[in-house]
């Protein structure tokens, strides 16, 4: 029986820290680091959040739950 590993280097989407948007571009690499820059709110920095397509999507739909309870009260 053939055991299949899988591959664990899946694209993950790359995620503002600040705003959550998911529009991060590299701004800078080489050897002292990267700097990644958000294109909506203009962060720049060395800390980008990585999770799966579906952590986000779980991401996303806490903050408009979050979003929702705030305008309830
Ligand atoms: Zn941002």
């Amino acid at each position: 029986m053939k055991i299949e590993r899988r591959i664990n280097k899946i694209n993950m989407p790359q995620i503002c820290p600040f705003c959550k948007s998911r529009n991060i571009s590299l701004y800078l690499g080489g050897y002292l680091g990267k700097l990644y820059k958000c294109g909506s709110c203009n962060y720049v920095g060395p800390v980008i959040i990585e999770m799966s397509e579906e952590d986000y999507r779980k991401l996303m739909e806490e903050e408009e739950k979050s979003n929702r309870s705030q305008q309830v009260d």
